[in-house]
């Protein structure tokens, strides 16, 4: 099928830094986006391109509307979706209070599939169209997101998280099983259609070291999935992981010991660490998963955007649902700006529209098929609404260029803003439908 879509369009071309260089967007403010087949084959203005337009092409308008390319969500954990705003507890009391009892209820086939369907719904309906996910330790967990996934057509990375210590006994793996679930979805699941596998040990305190040894040699058996973890959250569990692991320098070469940092090894936090560690993600290719929601919610701590990129690690926003408050990448974009503002440091409405797109896909490894609109790339994109609200809609007409439209509409939009979310071409959510 040939598609145009007009509207607003803005995308990213590499990351526009503290400073915002313009050079690394571009905006068309009558903007087309041709596609064909679910493919990207030019993105440029409506008014060159209109009148090359054949007539088989099928034409969306979308007037006052803005196009960006899908969200990506480097971090969330789609079995807590019910426990989302629990009160009161920081990481290790919280997992043990609400997301442990929130997970065991996963034992159930039909709970997992109902919540992975809504999960999936709930992305679409905010925008995101790929996202890297937590499973439970119930292998059918994975394939329960897998599922409500492929049902859309989304790109999406996940797994079966490997737990076997520390953590209530019906939640627990071991060593052996672990390995074998894991290596079965992998078969069933990775790169089936636009789906990937993520090797999930949820993280090194609840692995024993025989567990973290599998997952090692997991990942060294197929190198061309992910691994998808936890890193240096929160002091007190920074502290126990000293104690556990003695004879390692820091948390990170924990995981390196064990052979789990590598291109595709994406770690969700990365708040507690120092330059040995950042040189060291950054030689390896590891990524990290910013999530200020989470890091805010969960009184965890404040990320160093701008020394983890200066160290040249890739970085992308996380959700972390349901340390998270939110599954809306626009309103994590928006604290993720008050987390750097704290620490005297800019985040631009283009660097935040970079974290939530094009920087997250190279954090993910997929920024050959998705994260902007260059011709080859999937057209994965969302169509945001500025004027879904009456009080967004006054403060767009009370912007004078694009940078503060943007910035205006990350800090005050939320899912009414979303329009219709399309997935390589397809409308799988749209307000008018609903
Ligand atoms: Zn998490």
């Amino acid at each position: 099928m040939r598609q145009a879509f007009r509207a607003s369009l803005l995308h990213c071309l590499s990351d526009p830094g503290e400073d915002s260089r313009p050079s690394a967007h571009e905006y068309f403010e009558d903007g087309l986006l041709l596609v064909d087949d679910g493919i990207v084959t030019k993105a440029g203005d409506a008014a060159a391109l209109l009148p090359e337009l054949d007539a088989d092409r099928k034409l969306c308008e979308f007037p006052g509307k803005l196009i960006v390319p899908g969200f990506i969500d480097c971090h969330v954990h789609f079995p807590q979706l019910d426990i989302i705003g629990s009160y009161g507890e920081q990481l290790l009391d919280w997992l043990h209070r609400y997301a442990y009892p929130a997970e065991a209820l996963l034992a159930d086939d039909d709970y997992a599939n109902e919540v992975a369907r809504a999960f999936v719904d709930e992305l679409l309906l905010n925008g995101t169209t790929t996202a890297l996910v937590f499973g439970t330790v119930h292998a059918h967990s994975a394939d329960a997101i897998f599922e409500a996934a492929q049902a859309h057509d989304m790109r999406l990375v996940a797994g079966k998280v490997l737990m076997d210590s520390n953590c209530p006994p019906e939640l627990r793996d071991d060593a052996v099983s672990g390995y074998r679930d894991s290596k079965q979805l992998i078969e069933r699941w990775h790169n089936n259609g636009r789906l990937g596998y993520a090797i999930t040990p949820r993280f090194a305190l609840t692995s024993s070291e025989a567990q973290l040894a599998a997952a090692g040699k997991l990942a060294a058996e197929h190198p061309d999935v992910w691994v998808h973890t936890h890193l240096a959250e929160n002091t007190e569990e920074v502290e126990e992981i000293a104690r556990l692991f003695p004879s390692r320098r820091s948390y990170l070469d924990v995981y390196e010991h064990y052979g789990l940092l590598r291109e595709r090894s994406v770690f969700a936090h990365c708040l507690h660490m120092d330059d040995t560690d950042r040189k060291t993600m950054a030689a390896r290719g590891g990524a990290a998963a910013f999530c200020p929601t989470s890091n805010l919610f969960l009184g965890s701590g404040l990320f160093d955007l701008p020394a983890m990129r200066a160290a040249g690690i890739r970085c992308g926003l996380g959700t972390d649902v349901g340390g998270g408050t939110s599954l809306s990448l626009m309103k994590t974009a928006s604290e993720a700006y008050k987390v750097l503002h704290l620490q005297e440091h800019a985040l631009p409405a283009m660097r935040a529209l970079f974290l939530a797109t094009l920087g997250a896909a190279e954090a993910l490894y997929l920024d050959d098929c998705i994260g902007n609109f260059l011709p080859g790339k999937e057209a994965d994109f969302v169509v945001l609404d500025p004027e879904a609200s009456s009080l967004t809609a006054r403060r767009a007409r009370a912007t004078s260029s694009i940078d503060e439209a943007l910035f205006a509409l990350l800090t005050l939009a939320d899912d009414r803003h979303v329009a219709a979310t399309y997935v390589r071409g397809v409308a799988r959510h749209s307000r008018q439908q609903r």
